[in-house]
């Protein structure tokens, strides 16, 4: 059968590309290897994509997420996008209340952070939840089946083959013909998509990653400025290397989950809504862009997360601060004594600095000592550390105005694409994409 526009994955990418299409008079189909998000039980996949099972922090800020320039968006674009996001977000029954609005509290925390040689990024956020996300995912679905877009959910995309006019993909179910693809298969589908990408001769180019660990401390450290900010986002030079290490996904009151990969485990970490724990967590992360010889991020990342796999026996591993950085291990006696609790127990306590390069280490416990002037008490002895946190966004496509590739006709929007991290971004990209072809088709 012949679509106008073929959407392959509908997190929020693929779903906020099928809501402006239905604006137009196309014929759409998504095409989603999940569930749909009341079945579903995958953390990846199914519709809402990763977004489904995450506790739904919407980032509403043009300087978090992902880089407007480099997908040829001006910043006032972005920011009617953003806005549209939210709007669509909260008429699916988003919570109203926003963080990060108080201007005079923002300037507090920008300034006591740059006291410390930190840099804030102040940004408007609204923190969904965990069970709330789901429901919201699962209204803007049914909205997009009332507007008839057609879903073909468990329908996972094998190949993409270029026509004559347009592509073909291949399913398990039969094949899908359609003028106009749209792959937006996330962090989860970024590798089929990059080997289907130089099949289609559209050549990707890696782009850096991000590792680290998450950070677990008391909760009573973080609550003056969760209050300001729900996920404050802290950016440090570090004196040794010169590197950036930068605060991600903090979880006030949350919990750390482990991600179970193919060939290796890494940890995250969420907060939901009604179950809250002692604690708060946040990701840190090393940012690391590679050059000649070796541009292979994606070789490196995953060397590393095998080898930290390895070393805890194919758990994550957890250590004390105290004990990273008297370059001890930490052990289950030592873990048990601490006043703070673990809220991940299936970790093995171990030594990070067998695990991780010396320099990502060297750059963690720096930053760590110069956040402690932020949020004070976090570099105290008990601070709990589990390894490795991974951030892949290592594979970039270079993209025209509306996130064309060189292959006319084939898009790709989300996490995928390598220009967005993060729910709102990924969103604002799949409709940059949908209005790219709709204004192509109405010319
Ligand atoms: C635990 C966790 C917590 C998170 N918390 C937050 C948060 O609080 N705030 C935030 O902004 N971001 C958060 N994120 C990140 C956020 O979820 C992603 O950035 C966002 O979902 C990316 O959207 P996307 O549409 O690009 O891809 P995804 O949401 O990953 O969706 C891609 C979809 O494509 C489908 N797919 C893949 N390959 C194929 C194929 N070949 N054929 C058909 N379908 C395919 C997948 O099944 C999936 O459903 C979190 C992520 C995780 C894992």
């Amino acid at each position: 059968m012949w679509y106008d526009v073929a959407i392959i994955g509908a997190g929020s990418a693929g779903l906020f590309a099928a809501l402006e299409l239905t604006r137009s008079a196309l014929k759409v189909v998504v095409l989603e290897g999940g569930l749909d998000p009341k079945t579903r039980t995958s953390i990846t996949t199914g519709v809402g994509g990763a977004g489904t099972f995450s506790d739904g922090k919407l980032n509403l800020s043009s300087k978090i997420g992902g880089n407007p320039h480099a997908i040829g968006c001006t910043s006032t674009e972005l920011e009617g996008l953003i806005e549209r996001v939210d709007a669509e977000f909260t008429r699916c029954g988003a919570p109203a209340q926003y963080s990060g609005e108080n201007v005079e509290d923002l300037a507090t925390l920008k300034q006591s952070a740059s006291q410390a040689g930190i840099e804030f990024i102040a940004g408007r956020q609204r923190h969904i939840g965990t069970v709330t996300i789901r429901e919201v995912i699962d209204t803007l679905y049914h909205d997009l089946l009332d507007r008839g877009i057609e879903f073909r959910l468990d329908t996972k995309v094998g190949a993409i083959i270029a026509e004559e006019e347009g592509f073909c993909l291949d399913t398990a179910h039969g094949a899908v013909h359609a003028r106009h693809v749209i792959a937006a298969p996330g962090r989860v589908g970024a590798y089929w998509l990059r080997e289907q990408a130089r099949s289609l001769g559209v050549g990707p180019a890696f782009g850096p990653l991000d590792i680290g660990v998450r950070v677990e401390f008391p909760a009573e450290l973080y609550e003056s400025i969760e209050k300001i900010m729900y996920d404050a986002k802290l950016r440090v030079r570090t004196s040794t290397h010169d590197d950036m290490v930068r605060t991600f996904c903090t979880n006030p009151r949350g919990f750390i989950v482990r991600e179970d990969h193919e060939d290796f485990v890494l940890v995250n970490g969420h907060a939901e809504n009604v179950r809250k724990s002692d604690n708060t967590n946040f990701a840190l992360l090393v940012h690391i862009e590679l050059t000649d010889p070796v541009e292979d991020t994606t070789q490196y990342g995953r060397a590393v997360a095998q080898l930290a796999t390895t070393i805890g026996g194919g758990k994550p591993i957890l250590q004390r601060l105290k004990d990273l950085q008297q370059g001890r291990r930490s052990t289950w006696d030592r873990v048990r004594r601490l006043p703070i609790h673990p809220t991940l127990d299936a970790v093995t306590p171990g030594d990070i600095s067998m695990a991780l390069p010396q320099r990502i280490v060297l750059n963690l416990l720096e930053a760590i000592e110069r956040l402690d002037r932020v949020i004070p008490g976090l570099a105290a002895d008990s601070t709990l550390i589990y390894a490795p946190e991974i951030k892949f966004y290592d594979t970039r496509y270079m993209v025209k105005d509306g996130m064309e590739t060189d292959l006319p006709g084939f898009y790709v929007a989300g996490d995928a694409s390598g220009h967005s991290r993060g729910i709102v971004f990924s969103a604002v990209t799949g409709i940059y994409a949908a209005q790219h072809i709709v204004a192509k088709n109405s010319r």
